[in-house]
């Protein structure tokens, strides 16, 4: 609920459902929703950033406003692959991301993902 993992350029790309998933649910067409909250990079449509660097979508006090439908690497958090498969990565994500225990080992973190 902190939003540390919403901050920053680009990297929430969306799958094809998901586009569909988060147009309906802010009742718009599919177009709409593209060109009002998304860019395309590399081929993959990524989801806008704001003029504050967090996501378009993230509100200081309600946190996530499309939490039920946010696309799958939001509900990954902190279980990405590039935190899972980096124990550098893993290093700068418990120190910045609240919901991993400080005491936890990257071992144990790794367990706890493929679980
Ligand atoms: S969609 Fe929601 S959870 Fe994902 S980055 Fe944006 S505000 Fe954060
Ligand atoms: S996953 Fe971590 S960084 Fe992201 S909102 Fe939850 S506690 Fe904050």
């Amino acid at each position: 609920m902190c939003g540390e993992c919403c901050y920053g350029e680009g990297g929430i790309f969306l799958e094809p459902g998901e586009i569909e998933g988060i147009a309906r649910f802010l009742e718009m067409t599919r177009d709409e929703y593209i060109s009002g909250f998304c860019e395309k990079r590399h081929g993959r449509v990524e989801l806008k950033t704001g003029p504050d660097g967090f996501c378009i979508f993230f509100d200081p006090k309600k946190s996530c406003l499309i939490h039920p439908v946010k696309p799958g690497r939001c509900s990954l958090w902190p279980f990405c692959p590039a935190i899972v498969n980096d124990k550098e990565n893993w290093e700068l994500a418990k120190d910045a991301c609240p919901g991993i225990n400080p005491d936890c080992s990257f071992d144990e973190f790794v367990r706890q993902f493929k679980e």
